[in-house]
């Protein structure tokens, strides 16, 4: 559906993406988003080299563990082979760990509130577009901070950005929650995630924040005179999201006809598509083209379909299957009484039952403007309410063995957990379930291990679940 849509095409090396205009309208509306809300708290755009001595990730040894298997790197370059090998970053925490070790120097340089806007390389085994490519677009924060306290508030400030930024314009009812220490960070101390649920069951992580305790600082030397004099290590955040958060877009309210746009994340909100052949078309276009302008001028991303060698039948088809919310048709009948007839993408009764026929609606040209600004944000807050029902619905509280076997072939499980790595593993060799959070808002619980029956870890549930 990715390539049909023309959101992506396969790039010449295996793995990689080429993001096609219509992809990449919806990155740009993710990143104007997210950016704003990261720049309205006090953060600053910077950039820093894409490539990184070797030196620099061996530094810290888990994290040159963790990322070891996924690294490209430049051993020659300019005709020559180079003395020091060059790693295509990652991930940006070694040089911009060296960067504020240069930078920082009292406690009136904290916090240092940091985010780039950059691609990364991490080697792909089993690549697929969007959720997994050897190259991606993402930003990445990074800040420093006095102490534990104040990098702690940091980390759920950006694990908030990202819920909010699900919720609100992705229409993707997201769960934060914290990482079991076997599914943290390469070199964090703690690990945040949100979690959506696909509709096909499946978990995708769609952003993460981490707290990285004093682990890089020490790496890195990034160090600071207190106001005693005494010479402390700075506490160090850091968090990211993707390119990915459009394959969860996609996944999460995609159907059998192809993609289903968020408004907010649509690149066209309304297509008008005159209709009728040759002639009798032509003369709904300036009309059409009218009520585009009026729309664009109330801030509604609209396009004249004005293909006329194609049928309006294929046009719906195509449009439908590209995702816009909300279609116009005008034709002769349409334009002799001042209407256009409106078709949405699909309707979700808020009171439950089943997905109903897109019924079309006469909408007066006169008023066209409002009218389409209710429906987009109706749209919108109907596809959060389907993607929150579904979730529910395949959310199971599971108290045995095969109840568990049985919740996350399906979706996913809230069950206890004895916090062993080594149950996490069989756990995930017999159904290839993980635990995927720790849900912030669980309430407190307490018991036996699902699996081993051993007591359970973490004083609630975890979120189980197969993922992406
Ligand atoms: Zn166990």
């Amino acid at each position: 559906m990715v390539f049909r849509a023309e959101l992506v095409d396969r790039g010449p090396v295996r793995g990689t993406m080429v993001i096609r205009p219509y992809g990449y309208r919806i990155w740009e509306l993710l990143q104007a988003d997210l950016d704003a809300r990261i720049k309205a708290t006090g953060h600053q755009n910077a950039y820093f080299p894409l490539l990184i001595p070797e030196s620099y990730l061996q530094r810290e040894a888990e994290h040159v563990e963790g990322f070891a298997p996924e690294l490209a790197v430049v051993s020659h370059a300019g005709g020559k082979d180079l003395e020091e090998p060059l790693i295509i970053r990652p991930t940006s925490e070694t040089v911009i760990g060296e960067m504020m070790a240069k930078w920082i120097n009292s406690h009136r340089d904290l916090p240092l509130l940091l985010n780039q806007w950059a691609n990364v390389v991490r080697w792909e085994m089993r690549p697929r577009m969007f959720l997994r490519t050897t190259e991606f677009l993402w930003q990445e924060g990074h800040t420093a901070h006095t102490d534990a306290a104040d990098a702690m508030r940091e980390t759920m400030l950006a694990l908030e950005f990202y819920q909010d930024l699900a919720v609100q314009a992705a229409a993707m009812p997201t769960v934060p929650g914290e990482k079991t220490p076997s599914e943290r960070f390469a070199g964090a101390e703690r690990t945040f995630t949100i979690e959506g649920m696909m509709r096909d069951g499946r978990a995708l992580q769609s952003g993460t924040s981490h707290f990285m305790g004093t682990n890089f600082a020490a790496a890195f030397g990034v160090d600071y005179t207190a106001e005693s004099g005494s010479l402390e290590l700075c506490h160090t955040t850091s968090w990211g999201m993707s390119t990915r958060m459009i394959g969860g877009v996609i996944m999460t309210h995609g159907d059998d006809k192809g993609l289903v746009l968020p408004p907010a994340l649509a690149p066209y909100q309304v297509v008008i598509v005159p209709i009728g052949r040759g002639e009798q078309a032509q003369e709904a276009l300036p009309t059409a083209r009218e009520l585009a302008g009026t729309l664009q001028r109330a801030g509604i991303r609209t396009h004249v379909d004005d293909r006329f060698q194609l049928s309006p039948g294929f046009k719906f088809n195509d449009w439908e299957m590209r995702g816009v919310p909300i279609r116009l048709e005008l034709g002769p009948r349409d334009l002799a009484v001042g209407t256009a007839l409106m078709a949405r993408r699909l309707s979700y009764p808020p009171q439950g039952g089943k997905e109903q026929g897109r019924g079309k609606q006469p909408v007066p040209l006169f008023s066209a403007a409002a009218t389409l600004s209710a429906e987009l944000a109706a749209f919108q807050a109907m596809l959060l309410q389907r993607a929150t029902d579904f979730r529910d619905r395949h959310t199971v509280i599971v108290n045995s063995w095969p109840e568990f076997a049985v919740a996350v072939a399906s979706g996913w499980a809230l069950a206890l957990h004895c916090g062993d790595k080594s149950c996490e593993d069989e756990i995930k060799a017999e159904t290839t379930a993980t635990p995927r959070c720790i849900p912030l808002d669980g309430e407190p619980d307490s018991g036996s291990c699902v699996r081993c029956g051993q007591p359970a870890s973490y004083g609630k549930r975890l979120i189980f679940g197969r993922a992406y």
